[in-house]
């Protein structure tokens, strides 16, 4: 009885290990043509828009490196409710928790908390005419969106992102 628990725990784990692996490997084979992308190390990246240019999709390089913003309600994952981790599409940096997800109606993904404190990072953005904080990705320094204050509990924020520079990861079954 003892081995058969040994064995199917070893079947388990092997079986994980293996899903997982596979699950990298796609992120890895979607991002091949980026160097910079990473699920694992957080170390800070200094890398010129030049070189971005080379790496990213335009899509991913209008949003991340030029600011830019998607149109409102057209983003991949602003009704998405499936459970998992979403990254930055630059770098692989882990950003949100699907549990940190709601339902807003701005039609962007909006989030009330970032995975860690240093996900992210934010600065002041008077562009526009208007007062708001960007919200920029904490290891390569992507623009993601904007911070509100008008976000459920417990934060009371409101991460305003674009689907387009975040990656989404689900959950393993
Ligand atoms: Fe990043």
């Amino acid at each position: 009885m003892r081995n058969f628990k040994l064995i199917s725990l070893f079947c388990f784990t092997l079986l994980f290990a293996r899903c997982t692996n596979a699950q990298n490997s796609k992120a890895m084979t979607e991002h091949s043509n980026n160097p910079y992308y990473s699920r694992t190390d957080t170390t800070p990246l200094h890398v010129s828009d030049a070189e971005w240019k080379k790496v990213l999709s335009p899509e991913v390089y209008k949003i991340a490196r030029e600011k830019g913003t998607e149109y409102a309600f057209t983003g991949k994952y602003y009704k998405a409710d499936t459970k998992g981790m979403y990254y930055c599409a630059a770098c692989g940096n882990a950003l949100f928790k699907s549990d940190a997800k709601f339902a807003s109606s701005c039609g962007w993904p909006s989030f009330y908390e970032s995975i860690r404190p240093t996900s992210v990072r934010y600065v002041s953005d008077n562009s526009h005419g208007m007062r708001r904080t960007e919200v920029l990705c904490g290891r390569c320094e992507a623009h993601l969106g904007h911070i509100f204050d008008d976000g459920p509990p417990p934060t009371g924020q409101r991460f305003c992102m674009n689907s387009a520079v975040l990656d989404f990861e689900p959950d393993q079954k």
